[in-house]
């Protein structure tokens, strides 16, 4: 059977394909072409999808761009989500969605850690970081949100930390570390300091994170920083929550913040994480009157003053580095944790093959971080575990790393993959090298 033959065989049986037209004899710059060889479909109204999906999404404050997708799958071959096997990335969330399927109520609206990457490469701008959590705000009123953030949300809200610890304990930390660490409520007159250090949650609660707050504090005594912290006063940053869909518990966070902060003289604020940078530098002058407070990351405070280091020992470490991707993408910084590491002795820096600007998600932005448990459902594996592998190919002996989520996500990994590798924030490999560890 001829192939013309064919498409009216399949015609009869199925309908038309829409009306045709060809001319019976054309000619074209000396070549016959005519008959089925110019065949022209008629326009068509392609009516199998309806815009109801996409509209709900779009009409959001925030989710305008997701209707600027033209599907060319740019985003997918960098979408963390995507590469740990959960058939992931704006493209399909766009193509579900126009297909019916109402990203309000589907998984796919909480495996999103607003890593940026996606925003990064697309050329029409479509931005997941607005988008996700627009519509988890909507979620979330609709008390749709998965149980490990309702938790969460609750303990902040309560507690002003995620992990539901008392304010009072925040800076017990400082209990057991060998030098003094300033804490502005508890003084009777505070003088004015260079540094507000906003120590944060994890590095005031989770035991991995007291590890580096002390290594964080006698560091800041080895160099003379002039330097105080908020103690129990300070609350979590809310970028997290903000990002996971609950934005007025983060205005809430922010405004307590400021005005904690408020009491005190200090020249400008060095955090411990990207997610608390994120946070005053980007958002906090969204909600917070008059907030103008110059923010530092503490790769940012401390590498140009590596040079003034007494080193005390000399390490013998090939050295990986995982880039946050909240000090990254987010806020440009790819160099100030790199030189800290070049500047310790004994240290060797090699770097994974998705660094800097393609550097990969640990998993724990945009709510992540409680969102493990969830994710596995969807997902071949966790980001952190895809990393963990990535590093041990370096044939490193540690993962360094500068975001307070990150030890504890990383040293599960460790396990989880059965690697031969530590995990060290860049503080605690300052403090090994200073022979104070
Ligand atoms: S890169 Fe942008 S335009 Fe291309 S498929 Fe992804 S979201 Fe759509
Ligand atoms: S922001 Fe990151 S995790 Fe979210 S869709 Fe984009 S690339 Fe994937």
């Amino acid at each position: 059977m001829s192939s013309e033959e064919k498409r009216r065989d399949l015609e009869g049986r199925y309908g038309s394909t829409g009306a045709v037209h060809e001319e019976e004899a054309v000619e074209i710059g000396g070549i016959d072409v005519s008959g089925h060889w110019n065949r022209m479909y008629d326009e068509r109204v392609i009516d199998s999808y309806n815009s109801e999906m996409i509209d709900k999404v779009t009409q959001l404050d925030g989710g305008e761009s997701l209707d600027y997708c033209y599907q060319c799958a740019q985003c997918i071959g960098v979408c963390p989500v995507d590469q740990a096997g959960g058939d992931y990335g704006p493209r399909k969330i766009y193509r579900r969605t126009e297909l019916g399927i109402d990203f309000f109520e589907s998984p796919d609206l909480w495996l999103c850690t607003t890593c940026q990457n996606c925003v990064r490469v697309c050329p029409k701008e479509v931005d997941m970081v607005d988008i996700a959590p627009a519509v988890r705000e909507e979620a979330v009123l609709e008390g749709e949100a998965p149980d490990e953030l309702e938790d969460m949300f609750g303990n902040v809200f309560q507690y002003g930390n995620p992990q539901g610890e008392s304010a009072k304990k925040r800076a017990k930390w400082t209990r057991n570390v060998d030098v003094d660490v300033p804490i502005l409520p508890r003084m009777d007159d505070p003088e004015p300091v260079e540094y507000l250090w906003y120590v944060g949650d994890f590095w005031s609660y989770h035991p991995r994170g007291i590890d580096a707050a002390g290594a964080m504090a006698v560091i800041l005594d080895a160099l003379e920083v002039d330097y105080a912290i908020m103690g129990q006063e300070e609350k979590c940053d809310g970028d997290s929550q903000r990002l996971a869909g609950e934005p007025g518990l983060f205005e809430m966070l922010a405004e307590d913040n400021a005005e904690a902060m408020a009491k005190y003289e200090f020249d400008r604020i060095m955090v411990s994480g990207p997610h608390a940078l994120n946070a005053f530098r980007n958002e906090y002058g969204d909600v917070v009157d008059d907030w103008d407070y110059e923010t530092l990351h503490y790769t940012q405070v401390l590498a140009p003053l590596m040079d003034q280091v007494e080193w005390e020992t000399e390490l013998d470490y090939r050295v990986t580095f995982h880039d946050p991707c909240y000090l990254g993408r987010h806020n440009g910084e790819y160099e100030a944790p790199r030189e800290m590491l070049r500047s310790i002795p004994g240290v060797e820096l090699v770097e994974m093959p998705r660094n800097r600007e393609d550097g990969y998600c640990c998993g724990g932005g945009g709510g992540g971080m409680w969102l493990d448990g969830f994710a596995d459902e969807y997902q071949d594996e966790r980001l952190s575990d895809n990393r963990m592998r990535e590093a041990a190919n370096t044939d490193s002996d540690v993962l360094a790393v500068c975001c307070p989520y990150e030890v504890s996500r990383f040293e599960d990994s460790v396990k989880q993959v059965g690697v031969d590798m530590e995990v060290k924030d860049i503080v605690e490999l300052v403090q090994e090298a200073l022979g104070a560890a």
